[in-house]
């Protein structure tokens, strides 16, 4: 079948600026809308983003953290954490960032869309309620799936995540709500130093949040095995309404910030293999939203791989993929540690 794929890109997203050394900067969203301008012209569904509600804000952040960026055009910079700036323009990316999500659920609640891909910036899965961090101000797809249970009434949401840092932001949000199934792959050396196997959710939410430490010479064989092995149980148990995927695009080998084995093939194949394992379940519409990713060319190429899955014409074939050892490991590791909890293991 054939995918009604949307696309929210926008260039007010440049304008949130970090610093010509920063490497979450607008040359990276540069790189992707070059490469969408020439591989993909035409076939995609415009989706025009427009800045979130304070209300919507309000759903995820506190009021005086959203005070706080209100006040930020006021000051040539602001430093939000350490690691994040703000700029005098950067309200505007930020609004977008998290109303072009809100719209790319919409376009899939009515069923204009298929799939949404929201190429947006600043980022979003490290923003916790009270503050920014990791480059990340507004948790875009924690607002996103907050609003999508609060008013729309979604009741079973998985989040996969597969940024190579922990999204500490999404995971904090959802720890106690069976409403969100939050699932990461993630080198835990490195910021946010979070996402142990022992961080497994709690009250309702115990045994809905999955986190899965890779090692950081992982390669594409161990990580596209890996999710073969975990997602077939957790989409056929938990049987989401909606996937929303935090993709973050620094697990490629080029990126400064990830330096794995990984290439862009890998997030190629593993669009393929969620839509394959989504045929079994009653086809959720799937979200996803630019984390991560700070090699500009590397970040364009595996943005393209994404897309040349989701707009594949004709007839697919089964996805294919070796098992690993290293992965068969890690996934008996995550299944042990759940199987107790009863949510998803077989
Ligand atoms: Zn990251």
């Amino acid at each position: 079948m054939e995918l009604r794929v949307g696309i929210v890109r926008d260039d007010r997203y440049f304008v949130h600026q970090t610093g010509v050394t920063h490497p979450e900067r607008a040359a990276r969203l540069k790189a992707v809308y070059r490469m969408l301008d020439k591989d993909f012209a035409d076939g995609l569904i415009a989706i025009e983003p427009e800045p979130a509600t304070l209300e919507q804000l309000e759903l995820v952040h506190s009021p005086a953290y959203i005070r706080k960026l209100l006040r930020t055009p006021e000051r040539e910079v602001t430093h939000l954490a350490q690691d994040t700036p703000a700029g005098t323009q950067t309200y505007v990316s930020a609004w977008l960032a998290v109303g072009g999500c809100i719209r790319a659920f919409h376009s899939l609640l009515s069923r204009r869309c298929d799939a949404c891909v929201c190429l947006v910036r600043p980022p979003g899965h490290h923003a916790t309620r009270k503050g920014a961090g990791g480059f990340c101000i507004f948790n875009n797809l924690g607002i996103t799936a907050t609003y999508a249970i609060e008013r729309h009434g979604l009741q079973r949401i998985l989040i996969i995540d597969w940024d190579i840092h922990h999204g500490n932001g999404l995971q904090e949000l959802f720890y106690d709500r069976k409403e969100v199934f939050y699932l990461s792959t993630h080198y835990k050396g490195w910021y946010p130093y979070s996402g142990d196997w022992d961080e497994v959710g709690k009250g309702e939410g115990l045994g809905y949040t999955v986190n899965v430490p890779i090692s950081k010479d992982v390669s594409d064989e161990e990580l596209t095995s890996l999710y073969r092995k975990l997602l077939g149980p957790i989409l056929r148990n938990y049987n989401p309404e909606m996937i929303m995927i935090a993709a973050g695009f620094d697990a490629h080998w080029r990126d400064p910030l990830g330096r794995t084995q990984v290439t862009e093939n890998a997030f190629g194949v593993l669009t393929e293999m969620i839509l394959e394992l989504r045929d079994d379940v009653r086809r959720p519409p799937i979200l996803m939203a630019l984390e991560g990713g700070y090699d500009p060319a590397a970040l364009a190429a595996s943005v393209r791989q994404v897309l040349s899955a989701l707009t594949f014409k004709g007839k697919k074939k089964p996805v294919n993929i070796p098992s690993n050892p290293r992965a068969v490991e890690l996934a008996q590791k995550t299944v042990g540690i759940h199987k107790n909890f009863r949510v998803w293991t077989e």
